[in-house]
């Protein structure tokens, strides 16, 4: 990025609330039944039928807002967005316009190396879903025709609208990860990027040096529906790049909506920007004002679970680096794999270390999650024990940790079944010390002549000839004790 221009982004991103019905049907929100199935009259936009508006949804709205520190409003309305598109039988979507259901939130990032940054959110209103239209061939330009799917007609939404106050694609990112993880906790959405129960549309424009004008009139594009905060770092640099390049030549930026080409890595102009007024937004006629009354408020306020602020001050009253707390918090189900594990073992810092390190890389490489991994969170803390009682080495824990993994079985019923179990018997060990000495006398000699690795390496010797199962320290104090005692001392 060149110093004449600093790069502006605001981000609108929608969640889909996992209600078991429709925002104003009692049609079922399942992912993935038959198309059509959980359609009604209502959302399949019929004449004459009347919405109601889901208390679950609200309630789950509220939650969201307050869990983004926004002030809820006790009175806002829904209002008609029109446009035609066959997804939208209706031709129009409900949802809020100028008195949206929360506002004046925010949410905190922390780039790395920088003082954590207060993003605002400026507001977040209620909404339903459009339904899907699925294409039949390859890509739109070539399909022989397209299949509407109502069934996601009238799932309720929120959209989640921040400030431009986002700087950078890396921003960009912290930013959604940290109100996704804020929202996991919430238990209001799947948050899925990829099946798309969090949508993220990305606004990026350039502000020259010096520009003293409001941001609103910067032109600016917006990437549409993006599937991954992956893509939705690959759409600002693109963007920021190609905005940079047309402004370097003089041209002019058009606001304008871009798709994002994951194959190509750039975005692709699709329409022109709509303005609100070719919305030609109105007040929903059938659906009295949403009146929220304070105890309602309230009551939501009362029962907010633990956020990540909050936790990430618990981890660290428990010893635990921030760098590492960082993980477990935005990852919901590994906090929670870590609290039922310390909740059996309260050895905090030996719980994370192995969670991070063998267990993550073993529950990724097989594609589980922590919720089901097939080694739970008591199993770890009896392979844990088995450590503390002397019968594993940390070494050969590793190996039972994947062979629990492969297995499914206990670590107890591994280490018996392989007849393992750490050699702790002096004699036992003395034996193998001895022979390994007398097999490497120039070995032997360096030590002595002060090289301090070639101690290493011996440990090493006895540790293979003995499978890994001698016990370390016990190893290298042998050594030491055997080279005093039987070959020349050090001078
Ligand atoms: P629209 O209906 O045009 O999408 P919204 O109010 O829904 O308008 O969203 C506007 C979004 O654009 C907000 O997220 C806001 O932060 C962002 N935005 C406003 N000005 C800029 C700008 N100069 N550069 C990038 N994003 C901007
Ligand atoms: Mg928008
Ligand atoms: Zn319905």
């Amino acid at each position: 990025m060149s110093q004449d221009y600093e790069v502006i982004i605001g981000l609108e991103v929608h969640v889909e609330l996992k209600t078991a019905s429709k925002l104003f049907c009692g049609c079922s929100t399942e992912f993935g039944a038959d198309p059509n199935t959980h359609t009604c009259p209502v959302c399949l936009g019929m004449p004459g039928v009347l919405p109601v508006v889901n208390g679950e949804a609200v309630r789950m709205a509220v939650r969201s807002a307050l869990a983004l520190n926004c002030t809820v409003h006790p009175q806002s309305k829904f209002d008609r967005k029109q446009y035609f598109y066959p997804d939208l039988p209706k031709a129009y979507q409900i949802s809020q316009y100028d008195q949206p259901l929360a506002e004046f939130g925010w949410v905190v990032i922390r780039p790395e190396g920088q003082e954590p940054r207060k993003i605002s959110i400026r507001r977040i209103h209620v909404e339903e879903d459009a339904g899907k239209l699925n294409h039949l061939g390859q890509r739109l330009g070539d399909a022989t025709g397209s299949l509407v799917d109502l069934n996601r007609a009238g799932v309720p939404l929120i959209e989640i609208v921040s400030e431009p106050d986002l700087r950078s694609a890396e921003e960009a990112r912290l930013y959604l990860i940290e109100l996704r993880a804020s929202l996991s906790y919430l238990d209001v959405s799947d948050l899925r990027m990829e099946e798309g129960s969090m949508r993220c549309d990305a606004n990026v424009s350039l502000r020259p040096r010096g520009y003293q004008g409001s941001l609103e009139d910067l032109p600016r594009v917006e990437i549409k529906n993006v599937n991954s905060i992956r893509n939705v770092q690959r759409g600002i640099d693109y963007e920021v790049m190609r905005q940079e390049q047309l402004m370097s030549q003089g041209e002019r930026i058009v606001k304008e909506t871009r798709g994002f080409d994951d194959a190509q890595g750039r975005t692709y102009s699709q329409r022109s920007k709509e303005e609100a007024n070719d919305y030609r937004y109105f007040p929903e006629p059938d659906l009295p004002p949403l009146i929220l009354e304070q105890g309602f408020i309230e009551q939501i306020k009362n029962s907010m679970p633990a956020l990540p602020d909050a936790i990430r001050e618990d981890l660290r009253a428990r010893g635990i680096p921030a760098k590492d707390a960082e993980v477990l918090v935005l990852d919901r189900e590994a906090y929670e794999y870590w609290l039922e594990a310390v909740a059996l073992y309260p050895h905090e810092r030996t719980v994370t270390n192995w969670m991070l390190s063998d267990l993550a890389r073993l529950v990724n490489v097989r594609g589980e999650s922590y919720r089901r991994a097939t080694v739970g969170p008591s199993q770890l803390v009896g392979l844990l024990k088995l450590i503390d009682s002397g019968t594993l080495s940390g070494r050969m824990a590793k190996d039972v940790l994947e062979a629990m993994f492969e297995t499914q079985q206990s670590p107890e019923a591994i280490v018996k079944e392989k007849g393992l179990s750490q050699i702790t018997d002096e004699g036992a060990i003395g034996e193998v010390v001895r022979s390994v000495l007398q097999a490497n006398p120039s070995v032997v000699d360096d030590y002595l002549s002060g090289k301090e690795k070639a101690l290493a390496f011996l440990v090493g010797q006895v540790m293979k000839a003995t499978r890994g199962q001698a016990k370390p320290d016990l190893v290298n104090r042998l050594l030491k004790e055997s080279i005093a005692r039987d070959y020349r001392a050090p001078c």
